[in-house]
């Protein structure tokens, strides 16, 4: 059984259910999730047939790593492949004041967003919580972070915005948080984990309410006509429902603030127009804008906004009172945006047995 994605209380009915005394499952759970072992033997407070026993029972496995990427500006990106086979990303972002994680709900996505690269992959299924987790369990032994909750920890924030819809897999992501989020264990604080959801309606309100972490919206158009064909969800929650959604998302202020990401394409949604609609759009919400140059990849149908476009953009922005809304792109030289280092991994196999080319030293612009 895999422990990762068990909360305290399935912990504590399997190891009820064993014949053991409730309260190893919270000394388990406090080696595994406060000191991140990964093998019962050094859980030096039980006894040598309960670490049998519970090394019997349970798996502590982390994914495996099959690439790993270090940017010269210190991003590291993991390429992680777990049990199936199945592969999935992970980036780790140091800036000054924070480290963030970026991690993958889905292998994939359902949907088909035209400019994200993830949507062309067709393989999809959903993380369980114990691969989920199990990215964060991974980034904190290979960044040094145990004990949680050190001063000095490097994992200080986490972003849900790599690979795949974290609303379409509501049940794993949200066991998966309340377990990263546990006091006793890594004990992360939900004003320091965001979801990215591209406005799977229905789950925000439900999120709000579950999780009440931070919430980004991939907005990327105002217009219902554009936004159809940029995020097709649109389509089932048209933007009026999304606003009113976000509007209503519990513990909004000035303080806890909803992020907009906006991926400025060229000529597409990036004129002084769409900038007025944007701004009026989310007049009187808690916002923060985030403006993501746009991250080609090959045969992509669009462009990035050239800079003066983005900067003229941003510069309304600020002049209607968002600071400093322009994405910064991290990990170029490793290929950062999420979806690209798994592709570039399949191409390189395709080259491999003779059908494509691998373009694995591609620039990348962007990261998420
Ligand atoms: N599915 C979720 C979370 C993963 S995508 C969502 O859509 O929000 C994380 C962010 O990366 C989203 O804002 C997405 O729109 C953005 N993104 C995807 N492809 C991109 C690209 N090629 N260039 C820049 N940003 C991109
Ligand atoms: Fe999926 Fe998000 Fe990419 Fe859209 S932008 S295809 S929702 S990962």
């Amino acid at each position: 059984m895999a422990l990762l994605g068990m909360d305290i209380a399935e912990l504590e009915a399997a190891v009820t259910g064993a014949g053991l005394q409730k309260f190893r499952a919270r000394q388990l759970w406090r080696w595994v999730w406060r000191h991140g072992l990964t093998s019962f033997d050094e859980m030096s407070d039980l006894g040598k047939p309960v670490r049998e026993q519970f090394a019997a029972m349970f798996s502590l496995d982390r994914p495996t790593v099959t690439r790993r990427l270090q940017s010269t500006d210190g991003t590291i990106k993991w390429l992680l492949r777990f049990a199936d086979g199945n592969e999935a990303e992970t980036v780790y972002i140091p800036d000054n004041d924070r480290g963030t994680l970026c991690i993958s709900s889905q292998v994939g996505c359902t949907l088909t967003c035209s400019f994200c690269h993830t949507g062309t992959q067709k393989l999809v299924r959903n993380l369980t919580a114990a691969e989920i987790c199990g990215q964060v369990m991974l980034a904190m032994d290979e960044l040094g972070d145990w004990p949680a909750g050190k001063p000095e920890r490097r994992l200080t924030n986490i972003v849900l915005m790599g690979m795949g819809e974290p609303l379409f897999n509501y049940d794993n992501v949200v066991t998966a948080m309340r377990i990263i989020m546990s006091g006793e264990g890594v004990g992360l604080s939900k004003r320091r984990i965001t979801l990215s959801t591209s406005g799977v309606v229905p789950e925000i309100i439900r999120c709000g309410g579950d999780l009440g972490v931070n919430l980004a919206i991939s907005l990327h158009a105002v217009r219902d006509e554009l936004r159809d064909e940029l995020v097709p969800i649109n389509r089932k929650y048209p933007l009026a429902e999304l606003i009113e959604a976000c509007r209503n998302y519990p513990g909004l202020s000035n303080a806890r603030r909803i992020t907009w990401e906006y991926v400025m394409l060229d000529g597409v949604n990036d004129s002084d127009e769409d900038c007025a609609a944007l701004l009026k759009l989310i007049k009187g919400i808690p916002s923060k804008l985030n403006l993501i140059p746009f991250n080609p990849w090959p045969g992509s149908p669009y462009e990035c906004s050239s800079d003066e476009r983005i900067e003229a953009f941003a510069a309304k922005v600020l002049k209607a009172g968002y600071a400093s809304p322009v994405r910064t792109p991290r990990g170029r030289d490793i290929l950062a945006a999420c979806g690209q280092l798994k592709s570039a991994s399949e191409r390189g196999r395709r080259q491999r047995t003779g059908t494509a080319s691998a373009r694995e030293s591609a620039p990348s612009d962007a990261t998420t």
